[in-house]
This record gives C-alpha cells, sequence and structure tokens, in this order.
C-alpha cells in the first residue's frame, strides 16, 4: 500500500485525489486537513479511515471530535494541526491541495521529513520557490507537479535525459472572458466568473483563471519548477485545452501531452510517477475535436498576467506581494465588495506601494503578506 497525506482533502483537488484513491485501492489515507466542511470531512474519514484529521478552527474540530467519537480518530487544528498531517511519519507522498499561501510551513516542514510532495498549491511555489526548491534538492524530495499544465511539462520531459529544455509552451484557455476588451470587463458578476468553459475547480482558481492571474502564477511555477527563464515560457492560448503544455527541445522539436481536461491523470501520474495506471473517463477523440486553435494572450485587456511578469523581473518578495494582492482581492470580489476590474487594480496599487525585500525569509514572505492585505483593507476602509 503506498501511504498519502493529503491537505485540503474536501476540495476540487482533494475529492478528486480521493476519487483516485477510491479508483486504484492500492492507496491508502493516513492523514488528511480541510478548512470548515466538516460533513465531507467526516463522510472522508468513514470512509477512508485516516488516523489523523485536521480542522483549520478549532471549534469545528471539536464538534467533529464529539460527532466521530466512535472512529476513535485523532483530530487537530490550526497551522499546528497542518503541520501535523504534513510530518505524520507513517506517509511517503503528501498532496498540497490547500489553496494560497497557507501552504508554505506546511510544504517546508513535509519536505523537511522527507515526503515527496505531490504540488497543487503553486500559491506556495511562487511566494517561496526560492526556499522551497533548493530545500527539496537537500533533502532529495521529488517535487511531482498536479497543475495540469506542469504535469504535461513533466510528462513531456520523460526521456529526455541531460536535454535542455529550449523553450515552454504554457497553453492557457483564455478563461470565460477571452476576446473581451477592457471596457466589457466592468459590469462582470461572481457567477459570470465562477463559468470555466473547460475545467471545474475551486472558487479562487476559477476566478484567477478569468483574469489570467492563474497563469500569470503558473508561469512562476514554471520557472521554479523546471529551472528556466522567463524569455523561454511562452504562453499560447489555446481555447480547447487539449494539449495541456509542451516542451520544446535544442533540435526544434515539441514534445507535447494531450488529453481531455481530467485533473484525475495529472493526480494520479504525481501518486504513481513513474508508473502509468488505467484511469477511468473519456478518450480523447481528435475527429470529435477537429479544430486546435492558438492566439497570443491579450494583455493589455488582461492586465493579471503582464503584472505577473511585470513581479517576477522584479523578484524578491514582489511576486508575494502580487500572489498575497491577489488573494484578498479575489476573496473581496467574491464577496462582492469591490468590481471585477478592481482585482488587478488592487494587485497593481500594491505592488506599487510595496517595500522591496530581496531574498526574504518565511517570515518575510508572511511579513509582505500580511502588508499587502493592510494596504488593501486601508484602501477599502477609505472608499
Ligand atoms: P478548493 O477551494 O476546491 O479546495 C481547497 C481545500 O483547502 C478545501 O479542502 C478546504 O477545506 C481546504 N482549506 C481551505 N482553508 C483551509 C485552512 N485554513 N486549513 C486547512 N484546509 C483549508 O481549491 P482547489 O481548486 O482544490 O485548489 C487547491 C490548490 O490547487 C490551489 O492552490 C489551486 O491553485 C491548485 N490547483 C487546482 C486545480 C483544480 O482543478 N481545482 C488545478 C490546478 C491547480
Ligand atoms: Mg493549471
Amino acid at each position: 500500500m503506498k501511504k498519502i497525506a493529503i491537505l485540503g482533502s474536501t476540495g476540487s483537488i482533494g475529492t478528486q485525489t480521493l476519487d483516485i484513491v477510491r479508483e486504484q485501492g492500492d492507496i491508502q489515507v493516513v492523514a488528511m486537513a480541510a478548512g470548515s466542511n466538516i460533513s465531507l470531512l467526516e463522510a472522508q474519514m468513514r470512509e477512508f479511515r485516516p488516523s489523523l484529521v485536521s480542522v483549520w478552527d478549532e471549534k469545528k474540530a471539536s464538534e467533529l471530535r464529539t460527532n466521530t467519537k466512535d472512529l476513535g480518530i485523532k483530530i487537530v487544528s490550526g497551522m499546528e494541526g497542518l503541520l501535523e498531517v504534513s510530518v505524520i511519519p507513517e506517509s511517503e507522498i503528501l498532496v498540497t491541495a490547500i489553496v494560497g499561501m497557507l501552504g508554505i510551513r506546511p510544504t517546508i516542514a513535509a519536505i523537511k521529513a522527507g515526503k515527496k510532495i505531490a504540488l497543487a498549491n503553486k500559491e506556495t511555489l511562487v511566494t517561496a520557490g526560492h526556499i522551497i526548491i533548493p530545500l527539496a534538492k537537500e533533502y532529495k524530495v521529488p517535487i511531482l507537479p498536479v497543475d495540469s499544465e506542469h504535469s504535461a511539462i513533466f510528462q513531456s520531459l520523460q526521456g529526455a535525459g541531460d536535454n535542455k529544455i529550449s523553450r515552454i509552451l504554457l497553453t492557457a484557455s483564455g478563461g470565460p472572458f477571452r476576446g473581451r476588451k477592457a471596457d466589457e470587463l466592468k459590469n462582470i458578476q461572481v457567477e459570470d466568473a465562477l463559468k470555466h468553459p473547460n475545467w471545474s475547480m475551486g472558487r479562487k482558481i476559477t476566478i484567477d483563471s478569468s483574469t489570467l492571474v492563474n497563469k500569470g502564477l503558473e508561469v512562476m511555477e514554471a520557472k521554479w519548477l523546471f529551472d528556466v527563464a522567463l524569455d523561454q515560457i511562452q504562453v499560447v492560448v489555446h481555447p480547447q485545452s487539449v494539449i495541456h503544455s509542451a516542451v520544446e527541445y535544442q533540435d526544434g522539436a515539441v514534445i507535447a501531452q494531450l488529453g481531455t481536461p481530467d485533473m484525475r491523470l495529472p493526480i494520479q501520474y504525481a501518486l504513481y510517477y513513474p508508473e502509468r495506471r488505467n484511469l477511468s473517463g473519456r478518450r480523447l477523440d481528435l475527429f470529435e475535436i477537429a479544430d486546435l486553435t492558438f492566439e497570443k494572450p491579450d494583455t493589455d485587456t488582461f492586465r493579471g498576467l503582464a503584472l505577473a511578469y511585470q513581479a517576477m523581473e522584479k523578484g524578491g518578495n514582489i511576486p508575494t506581494v502580487y500572489n498575497a494582492a491577489n488573494e484578498k482581492a479575489v476573496s473581496l470580489f467574491l464577496d462582492r465588495k469591490i468590481s471585477y476590474p478592481e482585482i488587478t487594480e488592487l494587485i497593481e496599487a500594491c505592488m506599487e506601494n510595496a517595500e522591496f525585500i530581496d531574498h526574504p525569509d518565511v517570515d518575510e514572505i508572511l511579513g509582505t503578506e500580511a502588508a499587502a492585505y493592510e494596504f488593501i483593507e486601508k484602501k477599502m476602509s477609505a472608499k
């Protein structure tokens, strides 16, 4: 039995990870952590019988303890709980399927404990890649990408040996507002932005996909995972989401991974790498698709992607500012407190206002996050 722990078991990636566990039958989930959906978490505990569970809020944890007394499963809470799940001795792989910078400390702790990381939580690499990548090398721990584009790149690199990447072609669906101009973004409502054309995902990443901030984060994620320069990453809008991304080698050969849009494939690949297992589901039918099309991203309209490049060029803690401002702005948009264009306006304002720190350590990264949040809160109360 392969033993895994999951951070964010009740989310989109978390539940699909459990689908794989159910389908394959030779993985044991030894620990899981979730935010607030304790009824789903209870059902997962009854089905998968982990030995440790963490719930963010202590009140909810205690409610869950009462409801699951019969199971005798240890239930912990808070950041300490997340850390305990991340380093549980029995597990071999940690699936990081929580959202946001909250994943930094648990990911670092898991690497230090020698766990392989199946990484969905891209915000962690964007903000702390300069800490996490060297640490993973030091502890000889593989970081296995779960993000579909990065899994596609990783799959396209199999068998590459010492051959260097010449370019990465990072595909993007373009989101639900592809083709619109800036003045057509003003009245977008939460419901409109939550409708992704090809993928069903958590709320935050769905909004990020619509603003192209997700692609900005993914460019940064690719830079850390595959050790390439920014100008080696080309974002290609490909609305059909059939080519999940590709690698170009020095001889001009482009190797890509194609498939139906199904996150269970990259999750399963990360869990069983380098083995390929059977996976249920639809197969790619090129006759049915017929047309594959490609466009340049419109970075004048979708400023989120342009700002990501700026953040990367500045380096230091500025990617953290970009990410933190986005996390805050998206939650304000989801709470209907700001308009859609204000998401990128707030990111830009935060980036202009931020104090630069080169090589930030974890405390400085979290300090930068707090400062970005405070800046936005002040701006909101002055509104
Ligand atoms: P989601 O919102 O569906 O799920 C988030 C999970 O994190 C839930 O289980 C939630 O309970 C848990 N969580 C939230 N706050 C928590 C807290 N304080 N403590 C413990 N757990 C907490 O999100 P998702 O779409 O599954 O995305 C997860 C990560 O994977 C994100 O970083 C996202 O960018 C990345 N990702 C997702 C997809 C996708 O298809 N959903 C694809 C690529 C990458
Ligand atoms: Mg992706």
